[in-house]
């Protein structure tokens, strides 16, 4: 076996927490190299050995080869992520494939696969942890999905659908990047930016320059608009020249649509086909079916009957709010019928009229360190942990914190680095979680808990306003209504990694949850924030600590559900025609897939899209990303934590003793069970039942 020695290489030290001030790009490869050896050595003999080890056994050695891995190739691509540098990058980018064909590997041997089914079948898992049953079936339903039981000709052709699948998947997503490009339309007249806040007009200008316009200027042009989101979004939101608007609308809703150079049209129905050949080859009647068979949602008719519910309700709203804004654009002295391209922009009129704040009026009452002090005190009231620095731990840079979580007999039960600040030239932009370490009994460290247990540890990063020094001291990080968001829905994700009692890896924590149930508890949080005592308890000016004034808090929780009814119709449209491509849709049929967007079109939007409408040649959720047939997760996730927050109503939110009790129910069950157990049966014990749209329809103002 190799020896991995730590004290030369801290990317060796699995287990620990990680020493990321020592860590150096040198370090990579040696460091993932010397864990594959070692982890194909013990692959290699748990194959070897695995008709004759007792189910426990082989349960525990495969955890550690993979947690091994998982440890050190962790450690590199987290830093990476959030400190790198071009070797770094480099390193990585070196080793990958490597790891790669391990993994593939791992997860397409018959041997362990057969080794499953034998303690499945025997009963030897039933026998053990609870959990246990969970880790098996998991990894008997995606070796089964992955093709692991296909035979012969069936596996030959299972393998090359794969393989063309993902070909395809990433030609679509090239040429909807090559068609966004190809596109522009160079404005030089003033009155053509006429309404274009100094922000976009910047943006086009750069944009200009970047083209080859050297002179152009925020202020004289050229301007270059684009089908990049930052830019077509606000432009049709502030054109004030409708024709321009209709041109820009007309370019992207047709984008890498059939006639153009970057035409998907054809690549579209071959993924249509081959996903539903490999649904066929797996046993499954429609790709539909087999995505569903690896999620929370029980079935494409449960998942139909909820968006149909949801349409039901935001319906009748949309034409409502439609019918506001054709008058509030007449009262502006519109004298057309509203199109496509002028909802945007009266909507955000509208938007304006209603709703005037801006983020700077929020800032100064959400300086981090009193939102860490109210976030920090709201995890405490509902889930009787407490969350204090530990200084002692350096991270990869000066900015970042770690935290211990400590629970009620002052025992650390987890522990998280937070990376708040956005630092745009070494750090990937967005927010997230991830695992730094898993919770495990079975598994070394140092600095195990009582019993012999290794404490999890979470990253949670995330991009927002950076403190500022300047002449008479600094000026803290003072957030925005969505950095705050941000941060409440990412420490969200991290309570359900570190508050986990499972002490199986493939299960404990957010491992093993279905996707369409991950944002439950990440979303959960973020609902805290419309509860003005929490809100009231840490949003204070930070000069003067005067109290958020209520009118401001009024006007901000009224803008999340302004429109609520088209917004949900809108995700209600998408998910749907996602349904119907890979439910309902015939590859061999004679209905295109053009007819059925119509028909999907005609329930549920309310202004119809165009003829040649082509926006499927440019939807990459579904045919280069992971959501096809999973769009509706967006709405499954929120029905789920308006409806656990409902819990909270129901018991009473300023009963702080009921807060306290359901708060420790969804501890123990939402947050302890992880993805130990079916995600219906965690929410069942937490709200005694299935989930229902209600809440959710309520807090958008859209109950009837
Ligand atoms: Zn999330």
């Amino acid at each position: 076996m190799t020896t991995l020695n730590p004290d030369s290489n801290p990317m060796l030290a699995w287990g620990e927490i990680p020493r990321f001030d020592a860590m150096r790009a040198e370090h990579v490869g040696p460091a993932v190299r010397a864990t594959l050896a070692r982890c194909e050595d013990e692959l290699a003999a748990l194959e070897a050995d695995a008709a004759s080890l007792s189910a426990p056994d082989f349960l525990g050695r495969l955890e550690a080869l993979g947690d091994r891995l998982s440890w050190t190739w962790g450690v590199a691509n987290h830093l990476n992520s959030v400190r790198t540098t071009d070797a770094l990058r480099d390193a990585i980018a070196e080793v990958q494939p490597e790891v790669v064909t391990f993994s593939s590997r791992l997860g397409q041997s018959e041997a362990l696969f057969d080794a499953f089914r034998r303690h499945q079948e025997s009963g030897a898992v039933a026998a053990m942890e609870a959990a246990a049953s969970r880790v098996v079936a998991l990894a008997i339903r995606d070796a089964e999905h992955a093709g692991v039981g296909l035979r012969g000709a069936a596996k030959d052709q299972f393998n090359a659908n794969q393989q063309e699948l993902a070909q395809l998947g990433m030609d679509f997503g090239n040429a909807v990047l090559d068609a966004t490009k190809a596109w522009e339309l160079v404005l030089t007249d003033t009155a053509d930016v006429l309404g274009l806040p100094d922000s976009l007009r910047q943006l086009l200008a750069q944009q200009a320059r970047a083209a080859g316009h050297e002179h152009a200027d925020a202020e004289r042009g050229p301007w270059r608009v684009t089908l990049d989101g930052p830019v077509y979004v606000p432009f049709l939101e502030h054109a004030e020249r409708r024709a321009l608007r209709e041109q820009v609308y007309r370019a992207y809703v047709t984008r890498a649509g059939p006639g153009s150079a970057h035409d998907n049209s054809e690549r579209v129905v071959q993924i249509l086909q081959k996903r539903r050949e490999q649904a066929n080859l797996l046993g499954f009647a429609t790709f539909a079916d087999l995505s569903l068979a690896a999620k929370m949602a029980p079935s494409v008719d449960g998942v139909e009957a909820l968006l149909k519910g949801l349409h039901d309700a935001s319906k009748p709203a949309a034409v409502r709010e439609l019918a506001e804004l054709t008058a509030f654009a007449r009262e502006h002295g519109s004298t057309d019928e509203l199109a496509l391209w002028d909802i945007g922009y009266w909507a955000r009129r509208l938007r304006e009229a209603r709703f005037t704040y801006s983020d700077e009026d929020l800032r100064p009452y959400f300086p981090l360190p009193r939102v860490l002090d109210g976030l920090f005190g709201l995890v405490h009231r509902l889930f009787g942990v407490t969350i204090r620095a530990r200084p002692e731990v350096t991270g990869w840079h000066p900015d970042v914190t770690f935290y211990d979580v400590v629970d009620e007999r002052a025992v650390t039960i987890a522990g998280f680095f937070l990376d708040p600040y956005s630092r745009p030239a070494d750090k990937r932009g967005g927010a997230w979680m991830n695992e730094c370490r898993g919770r495990t009994r079975r598994l070394p460290a140092s600095d195990t808990a009582p019993g012999g247990v290794r404490t999890p540890i979470a990253y949670l990063v995330c991009n927002q306003t950076p403190p500022v020094a300047g002449s008479s001291g600094t000026t803290p990080s003072l957030m925005t209504w969505n950095e705050v968001s941000t941060l409440f829905h990412e420490l969200g994700h991290g309570l359900q990694h570190m508050l986990t009692e499972v002490e199986l890896g493939p299960v404990a924590g957010i491992n093993g949850v279905e996707w369409d149930a991950v944002e439950l508890p990440s979303q959960f949080m973020e609902n805290w924030l419309r509860h003005r005592p929490t809100l009231a308890s840490f949003a204070r000016h930070w000069q003067t600590g005067e109290a958020i004034p209520a009118t401001l808090v009024d006007r901000v929780l009224a803008a999340t559900t302004f429109r609520a009814g088209s917004g949900f119709l809108r995700q209600l449209y998408f998910a749907r025609l996602d349904l119907a491509l890979h439910h309902d849709y015939d590859p061999r049929g004679s209905r295109t897939i053009w007819d059925l967007q119509r028909v999907v079109a005609a329930d549920n939007t309310v202004v119809a899209p165009l003829d040649e409408d082509r926006f499927l040649c440019a939807f990459g959720h579904l045919f280069a990303g992971g959501y096809a047939a999973g769009y509706y997760s967006y709405k499954w996730a929120e029905v789920l934590s308006a409806d656990a927050f409902a819990a909270f109503e129901e018991a009473g939110l300023d009963d702080e003793a009921q807060v306290s009790a359901v708060g420790r129910r969804f501890r123990a069950t939402i947050l302890a069970l992880g993805g130990s157990v079916p995600p219906m049966d965690v929410y069942q014990s937490f709200r005694g039942r299935a989930p229902n749209t209600d809440a959710l329809l309520r807090h958008n103002g859209l109950a009837s």
